[in-house]
């Protein structure tokens, strides 16, 4: 594996590539992000992973501080899953380039956008850097991250021809979506939040059968569970895939959540 850290060298080096499959991560390699390279690999794409963790898309600062990073470990991980190149550029290198703005529109801002004030933004601005350098023909994001996929798809796919694959959240086997931020949970909280991602798969399949009553029930279950497990929860929403406005359930829909648990803010949809 070729571990690229300027912008100059990574383009010198794929500048006669046609068939790139770019992984955009924060690092804290887990088994999510090893399915999202299997996906490029399985491709045959030549693929690049890079890890960034983006000052921007933090809006707090405390949070862009404890983020895990262990680049020495995600190296290991990388180079046994005979990925061709890792690019982890620095803030400097990334941030000459003069931003383009990027403003959500206001229908976009729901859910996390809601709760996290420019963070999107930032996702959007930094994203919309990394396309440039890599010009990669297909992008391989995470449906954990449902709403950065659909931000991503809607504001930027267009822009660089990149066909955006999406791909299934990878579980615990107790259903804890996996995130480099577990990493910062306590056992206790770690418990909680898979006995947490248990209860909502459930109310997501019972849903599919009484439909809009237990959308109506949505607010009880989010007090009960804030009570429960001292959490405090932003949102809990059935949205729709599509469109990502609240379902009608006529559609295919999922159930988002954002909360915050021993200080650490987990999302998941199911
Ligand atoms: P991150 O490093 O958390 O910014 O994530 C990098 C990419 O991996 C994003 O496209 C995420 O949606 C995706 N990802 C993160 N966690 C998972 C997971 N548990 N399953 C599938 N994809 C994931």
């Amino acid at each position: 594996m070729k571990i690229i850290t300027s912008i100059f060298d990574l383009n010198k080096e794929i500048k006669d590539y046609k068939n790139i499959g770019f992984v955009p991560t924060m690092g804290g390699i887990h088994a999510g992000h090893k399915s999202l390279i299997k996906a490029s690999q399985d491709k045959k794409s030549k693929t690049i992973v890079s890890i960034f963790v983006n000052p921007t898309q933090f809006n707090k600062k405390d949070d862009y501080k404890k983020y895990p990073r262990n680049i020495k470990r995600d190296i290991a991980i990388l180079k046994q899953l005979n990925v061709e190149y890792l690019f982890a550029p620095n803030s400097r290198d990334i941030y000459k380039f003069k931003d383009e703005k990027f403003n959500l529109k206001k229908k976009d801002k729901i859910l996390c956008a809601k709760f996290r004030s420019g963070h999107f933004e930032g996702v959007l601005n930094v994203m919309n850097t990394l396309m440039a350098i890599i010009k990669s023909k297909d992008l391989y994001m995470g449906e954990k991250d449902f709403q950065q996929l659909y931000l991503i798809k809607k504001y930027l796919s267009k822009k660089f021809k990149v066909r955006v694959n999406s791909c299934p959240t990878i579980r615990l086997k107790r259903n804890l979506a996996l995130s480099t931020r577990n990493k910062l949970l306590k056992a206790n909280s770690l418990k909680k939040a898979s006995e947490i991602a248990s209860f909502l798969k459930k109310i997501k399949n019972k849903s599919k059968l009484q439909d809009s009553r237990l959308a109506f029930n949505l607010p009880v279950y989010k007090k009960k569970l804030e009570k429960k497990y001292n959490i405090k929860i932003d949102y809990l929403e059935f949205r729709d895939e599509k469109s990502l406005k609240l379902s009608n359930f006529k559609n295919k829909y999922r159930l988002f959540v954002a909360y915050a648990i021993d200080n650490v803010r987990l999302i998941d949809n199911y």
